[in-house]
């Protein structure tokens, strides 16, 4: 999961990376009493659009204010506003920086490499990936053995290998041991500073933060639960996960797919997106219904499912193992029931494994005027692709 910047800053402070006052608005009138506060302090504020995509500044999502009145302003023209596609609900106050200088940093996980990589520039601010290829010398990367993470030592490697001068090296090195506590300590994936800035009072401060934590962490990082947006979170995987389900929508297509297990889903999505070239369809998202797929997961299932607009058909593609397929059939008849006039698509079903003829003939008895059985797999993606396509 990717965080705003006001909550990156939250987990910068907490981990005692040096970061400004902030403060957090949703309309014009919040903005003003947030930059009433922070001028107590100083003379400068900063309205930030807080959206989850880079470019902000350029964008116009970034702008000084020296009033609360002006703050209200910058607020009312930056609420709104569409940058990439992403439409801004908050924005940060945030006190002001009198920039002298603005560096780069960020931490993320290389996984071709096996390893954690540093990456950190004396030449920040712009955007990175074209320092990266117009500059590449002026951006030191450099590899972190995740068993020990960035220690005081790595810290100096990083520095050294940026090039900061003499006097400022001690400084940055412990902003950076603790930008590495951000990433170890919250499992994130990525902390990126752009910019990290050096003050005319000489000081390093984190002025923009990005922070993508790792959702497989969650079971030992509760608190991260509250980082969730509801407002832009997709409401039916939102009501997937709330049914212990594993559901992911996917762009462009129709068919609805469920099936169990990881592996068997995953060749079901290259066989529906394999048969549904020649009808012009592909996958509309995906269930995993996992082991044991009873009635109540079926039902569960095929309503969240059947709950997305894009879905013209559905396909179910079960393979019986320790759920036979006489019980998967079962669920199907019963989740049929359970939903009663929610179900209205078609829905083909293809069941193979432990109890496959017990399986198929509960489902041909029910004859179900949705539900239409094929053999095998091929057949019933294609079956499923055509049915989308009508
Ligand atoms: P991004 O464009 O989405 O990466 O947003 P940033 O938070 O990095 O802001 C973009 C630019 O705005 C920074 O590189 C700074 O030059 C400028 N900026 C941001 N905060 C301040 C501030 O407190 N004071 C000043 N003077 N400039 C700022
Ligand atoms: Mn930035």
């Amino acid at each position: 999961m990717d965080l705003y910047e006001y909550q990156a800053r939250d987990l910068f402070a907490k981990h005692g990376v040096p970061v400004l006052a902030g403060k957090v608005a949703s309309t014009p009138d919040e903005a003003f009493e947030a930059a009433t506060e922070l001028l107590k302090e100083g003379d400068l504020v900063v309205v930030k659009a807080q959206v989850k995509t880079g470019g902000r500044g350029k964008a116009g999502g970034v702008k000084l204010a020296r009033s609360a009145e002006e703050a209200k302003e910058k607020a009312e023209e930056i609420l709104g506003m569409s940058i990439k596609g992403h439409t801004v609900h908050r924005v940060l106050i945030a006190a002001g920086a009198d920039i002298a200088e603005e560096y780069y940093f960020s931490i993320l996980l290389d996984r071709s490499q096996r390893r954690y990589l540093a990456m950190c520039s004396v030449e920040g601010g712009m955007e990175i990936e074209q320092l990266a290829v117009e500059r590449p010398e002026a951006l030191a990367k450099v590899a972190v053995n995740p068993i020990e993470g960035v220690t005081e030592a790595k810290a100096h490697e990083i520095v050294d290998a940026a090039g900061f001068p003499e006097e400022l090296k001690g400084q940055v090195v412990e902003v950076i041991v603790k930008l590495g506590e951000v990433y170890a300590g919250e499992d994130a994936t990525l902390v990126e500073v752009n910019p990290l800035v050096k003050t005319s009072g000489g000081e390093i401060i984190a002025l923009d933060g990005k922070v993508t934590v790792d959702d497989n962490a969650r079971f030992r990082q509760p608190d991260h639960e509250a980082l969730v947006d509801k407002q832009t979170e997709n409401p039916l995987e939102a009501k997937a996960k709330g049914l212990g389900l594993n559901y992911v929508k996917l762009d462009g297509g129709s068919v609805g797919i469920i099936g169990n297990g990881a592996g068997l889903v995953m060749s079901t999505l290259d066989v529906v997106a394999y048969a549904g070239e020649e009808y012009g369809v592909g996958p509309a998202n995906f269930l995993d219904i996992g082991g044991g797929a009873d009635a109540t997961v079926m039902s569960n299932g095929l309503d969240v499912i059947l709950g997305d607009p894009d879905v013209k058909s559905v396909f179910v593609n079960v393979f019986g193992g320790i759920t036979a397929c006489d019980q998967v059939a079962t669920g199907i008849v019963k989740a049929l029931e359970i939903l009663g006039d929610a179900a209205t698509k078609p829905i083909v079903v293809r069941l193979d494994g432990n109890n496959v003829a017990e399986g198929r003939a509960i489902l041909q008895e029910a004859n179900h005027p949705l539900v239409t059985l094929v053999g095998t797999m091929d057949g019933a993606a294609a079956k499923a692709a055509e049915l989308a396509a009508k």
